[in-house]
């Protein structure tokens, strides 16, 4: 999932994302609630009409990046207090407050409230903070199920519009979950069609630190609770990678197969690739866009730094094995000029590129298994 942050990959239009193959984006919930705000999102019909993007859209919880981004926040047992890195007002999130905003913002999959534990932390630290995310998880379920038919898009009279096409029908080519199975069953009994109330799909999130133990019991009492998909939270904050392998493989053995499996915050594209055989089923990370940005190429051959003087008269194409527009089209030479000249076009077409080789990481992935 290539990650459009304030609801835009930056610098790539919605229509390139398209053609490039992107089936799914991941937008942050923080940014989006800071600005520009929640309910206008809603009121402009939810992310998909206001962005206009018609396929699959997941946001996270908002935990993370008031984690990352906020030296001064204060959490309790109800939620966490933190500040804008806007403006420095003073914010509150909680599980309820967390679902509310995701369903007002109306992405196909949302995500459970959490607390992404600090690398390094002791045991007991560890282990309490565990526990508090199992606890804001059963709050985030139940306030979602009380309020799961209040999305944006249930207010379009549910007309399946044209253009944005039908909304359960995007969470059901991504996640099809025993939720959504029983909320199916539900309205059958109730003689509706099942596209005439689209729900979206909840979470769960796997914390637990580097402890296998605690990960084990994070990942059997989150499935306990019960969501549509799991995700395996608290990793890639700054322990080693093999650490990061060892932990994902422990927690994924007790994950259901029959549900989707998300590692939030990977990786390069060997990681991605490890990760997928070893049963993760998706993935987002800022690693393509921000690289992209710094002149940071992904390609066949390895990464490469465009800014390098010896590719000042390089007239071949970035990456030979890509198919890219940008690699039909350009020469490093090019590319590497634009870049020294800090033209916004550069970050434009390494972005797309950097996309597009992440795309075809995948696609490689998909077609060998
Ligand atoms: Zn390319």
């Amino acid at each position: 999932m290539p990650v459009g942050t304030v609801a835009t990959v930056k610098g790539v239009p919605q229509d390139l994302l398209e053609e490039l193959g992107v089936q799914i984006l991941l937008g942050n919930t923080y940014h989006l609630y800071l600005r520009p705000g929640v309910e206008t999102v809603r009121r402009m019909g939810g992310l998909h009409r206001f962005m206009s993007w018609e396929r699959s859209i997941l946001t996270d919880s908002g935990g993370f990046q008031v984690f990352s981004l906020n030296d001064l926040r204060k959490v309790s047992e109800e939620g966490v207090t933190f500040r804008s890195h806007l403006d420095g007002s003073s914010h509150f999130f909680s599980p309820e407050s967390a679902m509310a905003a995701q369903i007002g913002l109306g992405a196909d999959i949302i995500m459970a409230f959490d607390e992404c534990t600090e690398f390094p932390a002791d045991r007991e630290r560890v282990r309490s903070s565990m526990e508090l995310t199992l606890r804001w998880a059963a709050r985030s379920k139940r306030y979602f199920e009380e309020h799961k038919s209040e999305v944006p898009w249930r207010t379009d009279a549910n007309v399946g519009t044209a253009a944005l096409g039908c909304p359960a029908e995007r969470s059901s080519a991504v996640a099809l979950s025993q939720d959504q199975t029983a909320a199916t069953a539900e309205l059958r009994s109730a003689g509706q069609p099942r596209a005439a109330v689209p729900t979206q799909a909840l979470f769960g999130i796997v914390q637990g630190g580097m402890d296998r133990e605690l990960r084990r019991e994070s990942a059997l009492r989150t499935v306990e609770i019960g969501f549509a998909g799991y995700a395996i939270g608290g990793l890639s904050v700054g322990e080693p990678r093999e650490v990061t392998r060892e932990i994902v493989a422990s927690t994924l053995e007790h994950l259901p197969k029959d549900a989707p499996r998300y590692l939030m915050g990977v990786g390069t594209p060997e990681e991605i690739a490890l990760y997928a055989r070893m049963g993760v089923d998706m993935m987002d990370c800022v690693l393509p866009t921000r690289a992209a940005r710094h002149g940071l190429l992904f390609t066949s051959e390895g990464k490469i730094s465009i800014k390098q003087a010896r590719f000042a008269e390089d007239d071949g194409s970035l990456d030979p094995a890509c198919g890219c527009r940008v690699c039909r089209r350009y020469s490093r030479a090019y590319l590497r000029h634009l870049y020294a000249s800090n033209e916004l076009l550069a970050q434009v077409l390494n972005t797309i590129h950097n996309v597009s080789f992440y795309l075809d990481t995948m696609r490689a992935v998909r077609h060998s298994i």
